[in-house]
This record gives C-alpha cells, sequence and structure tokens, in this order.
C-alpha cells in the first residue's frame, strides 16, 4: 500500500527537521503510482501532485507523526478538499414541484438510483414521483415500475398505445401531473446509450429544456476508470448537470473517477451508490472516498485517532498485554473495556481489524451502568480469582454476586464473556494480529 511505501522512502527521515527535496520527490513519485492505479486521470495527478509538493516543503516534520504519516495527512486532506469537502445537500425548488433529471450513459446505474433518491426521499416526508423517460429500451419502462414498487413510489408513464411515445412529452407532462398530485419532487428517468452519442445527448438538452430541472445528476458508473473523464465531459457539454452520482462503489474499483471528474468538471458529487438494492445509497462522503483513493482503508483515521485519545501510558500498558506471554486475566479483561469504551468511535475501526471484530463484539452494547456492574463484579473478586477465572465455582459465584450487588446469572454472563475473550486474545498473541501503525509501542 502506500502507507508502506511512503515508510520505506522515509525510513531514512527520522529526526531530521524538515522534508528534504529529495524526500518530496520521492514522496511525489509514490503517490503518483497510487493515484495512477486508483484511476485517477494523468492531468489531474499532475496537478495534485503539483499542490502537494507545494505544501509538503514548507512542512515542519512534526513529533506526533512519522514523515510518513505527515505525508499521507497532507496528501489526504488535500484529497478531501479536492472530493469537495462538505457533502453537498439538494437545492429545493421555492415552488414545488422540484425537479431532478437523471443522465449518463446505458447500465450507469440510472434507474436504480432513481428508485433510491425515491426512496430516500420519500423517507423524509417527501412525495416523490418517478417518471419513465427513457423509452429507448422496450423494458426500461417495467423496470421503472418495478423499481417504484419497490421504493413505494409512483411511476408517472406512457400507457401503451396511448400515442405518446416522445419522452420530452413524456417528462413535460409528469411536472404537471406531479403539480396537480401533490407530489413535492418529479426523478426523471431518461435514456442513455452505450457511448456518447448526438442523438441521445440532443434528447437529454430537450428534456432539460421542456422541464428546467432544479437538479440534473450526472449518473456514472465508478467501474469505468479513465473513461470516466470522457464522459463526463461530453455530458457537461452536451447536457449539462449540477452535480454527480457515483454508482457501483460496492465494487473494487479504487474510485479515483470521482477524483478527476471532481477536478475536471468542477461538479460536486452528491450521491453514492454501493449495490443493487434500493438500500445501498448515501450521500457522497468526500473523506471515505479520499482513504479509499489511498487505499489505506480506515488506518488513516485509526492514526489520528489514535494520536489524540490515546495516552502514552495506556497504549503501553495494552501492547504490554498483548505482546507478553502471560494469559489474558480479568483485570485485563476489565481494563480493555474502559478503554475501547473511552475511544468511542475509534471503538468501531478496532473492529474493523482482523481479529479485533470479535473482540468489538464482547464489548457493544455495554452501557455505562453496565461497565459499572462489570467493575463492581470484578472487584469483588480475590486476586486469585482474577488470574485464575476458572476456580470461580458455583459458591464463588454466589458470594461474588452479593459482594457486587448483582445477580449470579450477571457474573456467570460476565465470566462466559471473558472466556471467549480470553480465547480471541490467545488467538491473537499466537501471531494473527497486525501492528497498528503510528502507534508507540505497537
Ligand atoms: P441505467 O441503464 O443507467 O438505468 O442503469 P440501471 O439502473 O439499469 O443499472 C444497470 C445495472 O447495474 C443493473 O443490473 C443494476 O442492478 C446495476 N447497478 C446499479 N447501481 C449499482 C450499484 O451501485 N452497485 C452494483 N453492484 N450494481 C448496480
Ligand atoms: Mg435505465
Amino acid at each position: 500500500t502506500l502507507s508502506d511505501r511512503l515508510t520505506s522512502v522515509f525510513s531514512s527521515l527520522r529526526g531530521k527537521g524538515r522534508l528534504s527535496e529529495e524526500d518530496i520527490n520521492a514522496t511525489a513519485r509514490e503517490i503518483r503510482l497510487a493515484l495512477l492505479e486508483a484511476d485517477v486521470a494523468l492531468p489531474v495527478v499532475r496537478d495534485f501532485i503539483a499542490r502537494i509538493k507545494e505544501r509538503s516543503r514548507g512542512e515542519e516534520v512534526s513529533k506526533a507523526l512519522n514523515p510518513a504519516q505527515q505525508v499521507i495527512k497532507i496528501v489526504n486532506e488535500e484529497l478531501v478538499e479536492v472530493l469537495g469537502g462538505e457533502t453537498r445537500q439538494i437545492r429545493y425548488a421555492k415552488n414545488p414541484p422540484t425537479v431532478i433529471m437523471l443522465a449518463g450513459l446505458q447500465g450507469a446505474g440510472k434507474t436504480t438510483l432513481a428508485g433510491k433518491l425515491a426512496k430516500w426521499l420519500g423517507a423524509q416526508r417527501n412525495t416523490p414521483l418517478l417518471v419513465a423517460a427513457d423509452l429507448q429500451r422496450p423494458n426500461a419502462v417495467t423496470q421503472l415500475q418495478v423499481v417504484g414498487e419497490r421504493a413505494a413510489t409512483p411511476v408517472f408513464a406512457p400507457e401503451p398505445g396511448n400515442g405518446v411515445g416522445d419522452p420530452v412529452e413524456v417528462a413535460r407532462l409528469s411536472v404537471e401531473f406531479a403539480e396537480r398530485n401533490n407530489h413535492n419532487i418529479v426523478i426523471i428517468d431518461t435514456a442513455g446509450r452505450l457511448g456518447v452519442d448526438t442523438e441521445m445527448m440532443r434528447q437529454a438538452a430537450d428534456i432539460r429544456d421542456a422541464v428546467s430541472p432544479d437538479e440534473i445528476i450526472f449518473v456514472v458508473d465508478a467501474m469505468i476508470g479513465q473513461d470516466a473523464v470522457n464522459t463526463a465531459q461530453a455530458f457537461l457539454d452536451g447536457v449539462g448537470y449540477d452535480a454527480v452520482a457515483l454508482t457501483k462503489l460496492d465494487g473494487d474499483a479504487r474510485g479515483g473517477a470521482a477524483l478527476s471528474i471532481r477536478h475536471i468538471t468542477g461538479r460536486p458529487i452528491m450521491f453514492a451508490s454501493t449495490g443493487e438494492k434500493l438500500e445501498d445509497f448515501d450521500l457522497f462522503h468526500p473523506d471515505r472516498m479520499a482513504s479509499r483513493i489511498l487505499d489505506m482503508g480506515d488506518v488513516l483515521t485509526l492514526i489520528e485517532q489514535a494520536q489524540r485519545t490515546f495516552d502514552e501510558d495506556e497504549v503501553q500498558k495494552m501492547a504490554s498485554t498483548m505482546a507478553s506471554d502471560e494469559d489474558f486475566t480479568l483485570d485485563d479483561f476489565l481494563q480493555q473495556m474502559m478503554m475501547v469504551r473511552k475511544l468511542g468511535p475509534i471503538g468501531n475501526l478496532l473492529g474493523m481489524m482482523p481479529g479485533m471484530g470479535q473482540m468489538r463484539d464482547q464489548i457493544d452494547n455495554i452501557d455505562d451502568k453496565a461497565l459499572d456492574r462489570l467493575q463492581a463484579i470484578i472487584q469483588s473478586m480475590t486476586p486469585g480469582e482474577r488470574s485464575n477465572p476458572k476456580s470461580i465455582n458455583g459458591s464463588r459465584r454466589l458470594r461474588i454476586a452479593n459482594g457486587s450487588g448483582t445477580q449470579v446469572s450477571d457474573v456467570n454472563n460476565l465470566v462466559t464473556r471473558f472466556f471467549e475473550a480470553q480465547k480471541v486474545m490467545r488467538k491473537m498473541k499466537s501471531g494473527g494480529m497486525p501492528g497498528i501503525p503510528g502507534m508507540p509501542g505497537m
């Protein structure tokens, strides 16, 4: 990964005052490769690298981060910035209906997105109307009707044989229909072709002129990689659009298309589609996309949050527990639960790391009260019981429950959970636990 490569670039740098020109160039090379691997278009990569170089020159080597992490942090911040900073919201029309038009190549995911949008908007107390303005493919109308049913949203479509065969006319009539029937949002699904084509562009432009959409959303498949730039530019010239929806982000594309499109068109990316189901949909989050492009998963966030939240002593303690050959005890169990709780969101991140997921399950659903109770129970045990939990038999459990003001079932529960956690810890110690970069002592 980029992280590994940068770490090796900087292996000699520790302790120097500033990033040298040589270090910066070596870094730029690695970032350039990473971006190209993520399918970012070459001119976009060039501009981006220039920004990174510029910024890296002024940087002091920080105490908290090693140089590789520091550069990754800069790259990430710039990526988030270029990808659009904050998430952009839909602009609603002053006088309803708000008209949203979807445009894009065939197979990009327009019809699916139309359903997702309808469902999402409907859940926010809107009364959307889906419009079948794709009359190109024979089954396009039926497909939208199926989607509409799933999204519990009515579909405006030409009746077979009533003579309305013109998508522009359908779109125009749909807006009138929405006004009469109190639909505050109209989502127009349009036709696409496999490639960019002037007739398709003209049709989309005609629909646009007929209904003056409040938002035109260009829908693009994240998997098409480098081609995304040309397609995005062609639609910008041919139809124009206000925002972009990126689909098929559930695939293994790293999503460099997002960066290219944002950079070249200047249009914000608004939505992310991550699957075939209507629920697989979210607002676009530049920060998530940035770490995806850098291909470092959530390690980046983990580093940052870890530095903010961990204090060195606790880290040392936890690290030595994890590294020691001694078995995991009830004291360790309590200490880890308190720590993960204190970390809050980072606890979730830990859950994403191999091995830690099971740990997280142990800790989930424990609120402060439950944690107090756990603490009371463990403190009612003798040191001998804590280091040798197997010795905690029935009569001891009763004594511990009485001592801690809990029920025997609470004690049973805790002991069971502890043994599960112990099993996980043993597995991790026997080699399943990856190092956490950036955490001192690990
Ligand atoms: P359209 O031609 O632009 O209307 O595209 P469709 O909505 O018909 O989608 C084309 C294909 O891509 C269909 O098989 C969809 O189920 C699938 N699809 C759409 N969006 C996504 C997505 O986000 N992830 C995945 N995996 N498939 C998608
Ligand atoms: Mg379609």
